[in-house]
């Protein structure tokens, strides 16, 4: 529950804009009006510590003006921008050199427009595939008990014959989203992690037993189902702890299946742990305790396409976490894809 919440006046022109309004309103939460979504003032805080959770304690109930999307290279052809941020605090989070020092959370109230945007793309590309990513900007599930948006997004995609969706995310209410149409045009992934790493580094998420628990209601509604293992560590017993999470996720998908079920329908992805020296600043900013390694002089550094260099494990040590994890997948679930392993 956010501690305070701001709105674009133009929001509650809209009926979801004037139900969320509503509703926070009758919980007696702080709301005021703010003159645009992406430049919020009155987000306090005298450290970056401090305003961070601030921030990630806002709410922003915006109107989506932009008639494009970004592109979202390779994994999908667009990005479809429901929400923005998350209230989750992940040391090493996606989003936070995009997001800024305040990653304030903002739901788009103006769905329809979205959607419809959606369909023109997906027309104009006919007789192609085209495929969406509904977590470019944010892990869209927090929200969803508030705005309801990725329920009449799935709906919109199972009537689309043309249009895919994909999302990831790490939280669990997902019982909105199991007994809607989804055609299987929608592919659900998980982002999972050993328990170990969750607890060092993933404040105010779900754990992992309860992931797991999330992704097998998943399974049993029939979605297309992924996971994400990301970031891979190199830690103490880090095979065992990951063998421990493969045993784990087999045990909860295979109790769960479907009758008409199909293994591959499942699909993996793995990204080792990598940092730039930005997102070491501001992740030492925020988190000045961190524990995360970060040891420039234990790294490669690897230049990137944008210019700037990423400290990566060295060539060795991705050899084996690769290997590692493709036997692994190969022993619990041979079936299935592996989309990369960087
Ligand atoms: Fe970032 Fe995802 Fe963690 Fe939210 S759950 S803080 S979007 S990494």
């Amino acid at each position: 529950m956010p501690k305070q919440i701001f709105y674009e006046p133009e929001a509650l022109n809209y009926p979801l804009g004037k139900e969320i309004f509503r509703y926070f309103k009758s919980m007696n939460i702080p709301i005021n009006p703010t003159t645009s979504h992406n430049r919020v003032t009155g987000i306090k805080g005298d450290t970056p510590q401090e305003a961070y959770r601030e921030a990630k304690n806002t709410l922003v109930i915006g109107v989506r003006r932009s008639k494009d999307f970004q592109s979202c290279k390779p994994s999908a052809h667009y990005q479809l921008p429901l929400a923005t941020s998350c209230p989750g605090m992940c040391e090493y989070c996606y989003l936070s050199t995009t997001l800024g020092p305040k990653p304030y959370l903002r739901v788009y109230v103006n769905i329809d427009e979205i959607l419809n945007i959606t369909k023109e793309i997906i027309q104009s590309r006919s007789p192609e595939i085209t495929i969406f990513e509904g977590a470019a900007t944010s892990d869209p599930l927090p929200v969803e008990k508030y705005t309801g948006s990725l329920k009449k997004t799935i709906e919109f995609f199972g009537k689309e014959e043309l249009g895919r969706f994909r999302f990831v995310t790490k939280f669990t209410n997902v019982d909105s989203l199991l007994t809607i149409q989804h055609n299987n045009h929608t592919r659900f992934r998980f982002s999972l992690n050993s328990q170990e790493i969750i607890n060092k580094f993933e404040h105010g998420t779900p754990s992992l037993i309860e992931r797991l628990e999330a992704a097998a209601k998943v399974v049993k509604a029939g979605y297309p189902i992924g996971f994400i293992v990301a970031p891979i560590f190199r830690f103490e017993n880090w095979k065992n702890e990951y063998r421990s999470l493969f045993l784990l996720l087999e045990k909860y998908l295979y109790e769960n299946l479907p009758e008409n079920w199909s293994p591959d329908s499942l699909t993996f992805e793995f990204i080792t742990h990598r940092f730039t020296s930005r997102a070491k600043s501001n992740i030492t900013n925020i988190f000045p305790n961190t524990k995360l390694p970060m040891n420039e002089e234990e790294r490669k550094f690897k230049f990137g396409q944008f210019g700037y260099g990423k400290y990566i494990y060295t060539s060795n040590e991705i050899d084996e976490l690769k290997e590692f994890f493709l036997q692994t997948v190969e022993k619990h679930f041979p079936e299935a894809k592996i989309e990369y392993f960087i």
